[in-house]
């Protein structure tokens, strides 16, 4: 019998890219792959590229250059250690990774990975395989069912794409060319691959796209289903407990979502809403096609139908003309909406995006200190969210087994960490804990016998509007 042959993904970025690599390993497992978390061991490397990063092409090519010290190692010890580059760089750079880094054998955009077989064959025969188009064929029909066991191996909680791409062309955002124009998968489909999950232990889904709140799959009925309806019908999946969907844009937050909001128990109060920006001359020129009234009004409706409920977001500091009283505006707005947490970057210009022709450039000192200043404050709302839990008894989900040695972690409905004294046989189980501390950004408790009180928690601070 041939030995199985060992599989490393590397992946960049994104929970896209997480889930994409899930079904790269699932792609080649008939071929006989097996992953494995050694790369020194791997007869096929597979660097799955994140765009979003700065300098994203550079630290790709940089990290061929390893791996071509790597394939000449593997080959003086008899080993042939093929490298192929996915994702949203692969898209981008297409033949350029070959011209520039010929030791990489293929080259797949995201939209082709379920070729991923025949490019190796191909270049096996060819030497080189490169597929950057955008197939006509919906890749989700024929990528293969991840197996149970592989299902079980990745725990309670699992992402599901339910959405790709994006037609908002935001002007510092490189996904509209990389994913490509914003499809939804149809219901039937996404709710069989839930069903399966489900069947091997998976009580958490986090349904994801790029613009996850744009979804309009076609729904048994023959129409298009919001994500508030999918939503719904996902609840009824017998072992689903949580639901979770990332990311949103404010302009395509539906009635129906928000009403999910207040009528699905499983579907988490914690909501990533991306703004960017609290200007609206920012917003006008990042091409958001939202003011920071619309972000502020779609927040008090998730508020109103749902008090528990927490946001994060995401900011970008520095976009090309940012002043500082455009920075001023996202500082009053982060105070005005009061995070559970977000992520916030220093602006970089992506080659090919209409930002990265913008001359009106931030200056590297203004933009450090202003990430600086949003980054303390956006902390100390965190912190302050954390702290609020102390004393109140909350619902965790509990996932693995801690390194702290009889320690079980799971997370809150608001993604906090967790930790409790117990056996693992709680693995899978959302339970009532009691946070007694924190340490650092972890909830330390213990079990409770009661449940939490309904609605227990609010975020530090309240919008106004609407209020
Ligand atoms: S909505 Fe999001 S994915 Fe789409 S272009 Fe804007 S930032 Fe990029």
């Amino acid at each position: 019998m041939t030995p199985p042959r060992k599989l490393h993904i590397k992946s960049y970025g994104c929970q896209m890219n997480v889930y994409d690599a899930q079904r790269m390993v699932d792609t080649l497992a008939p071929e006989g792959f097996v992953e494995t978390a050694n790369a020194e061991e791997a007869d096929l490397v597979i660097l799955n590229t994140c765009h979003i990063r700065e300098k994203a092409s550079e630290k790709t090519y940089s990290e061929l250059g390893r791996l071509r010290v790597a394939r000449e190692e593997a080959a003086r010890n008899g080993r042939d250690l093929r490298i192929a580059v996915a994702g949203c760089v692969a898209q981008a750079e297409g033949e350029e990774i070959i011209r520039r880094a010929p030791v990489v054998d293929v080259v797949v955009g995201p939209q082709s990975y379920h070729h991923l077989p025949q490019l190796l064959a191909r270049a096996a025969r060819n030497g080189k395989a490169i597929e950057t188009e955008f197939p006509a064929e919906d890749k989700f029909t024929f990528l293969p069912q991840p197996k149970s066991d592989a299902i079980r191996a990745r725990g309670v909680s699992a992402f599901v794409t339910v959405q790709e791409g994006c037609d908002k062309f935001c002007t510092f955002c490189v996904v509209p060319y990389t994913r490509g124009a914003e499809v939804s998968r149809p219901v039937d489909k996404v709710v069989d691959d839930v069903k399966r999950l489900a069947d091997n232990g998976v009580r958490e889904l986090t349904l994801i796209g790029q613009n996850v709140n744009a979804y309009h799959g076609e729904g048994p009925d023959g129409r298009p289903w919001p994500l508030g309806k999918l939503l719904h019908r996902l609840a009824t999946v017998p072992g689903i407990k949580r639901l979770r969907y990332s990311t949103s844009h404010p302009r395509d937050v539906e009635d129906s979502l928000i009403e999910a909001h207040r009528d699905v128990p499983a579907l988490m109060p914690f909501v990533h809403l991306p703004v960017q920006s609290g200007s609206d001359r920012i917003l006008a020129a990042m091409n958001r096609k939202h003011t920071v009234r619309d972000y502020i009004e779609v927040i008090d409706r998730f508020r109103h139908a749902r008090q528990d409920i927490a946001f994060s977001s995401d900011f970008i500091v520095g976009f090309p003309g940012e002043s500082a009283q455009d920075f001023s505006a996202t500082l009053a707005l982060v105070m005005q909406i009061g995070y559970a947490g977000a992520y916030s970057f220093k602006y970089s210009p992506r080659p090919g995006t209409p930002a990265a022709e913008m001359r009106e450039m931030v200056q590297a000192s203004d933009m450090d200190e202003r990430l600086a200043r949003l980054q303390e404050l956006i902390d100390s709302q965190q912190s302050a969210f954390n702290r609020a839990a102390i004393g109140t008894t909350v619902d965790v989900l509990f996932e693995r087994a801690a390194r702290n040695r009889g320690q079980i972690v799971g997370r809150t409905a608001y993604l906090q960490p967790a930790h409790v004294m117990a056996s693992s046989d709680i693995i899978g189980e959302v339970l009532p804990v009691r946070i007694e501390g924190l340490e650092r950004y972890s909830l330390l408790g213990e079990l409770a016998t009661t449940a939490p009180a309904q609605s227990a928690r609010t975020a530090p601070s309240q919008t106004t509007i609407g209020a």
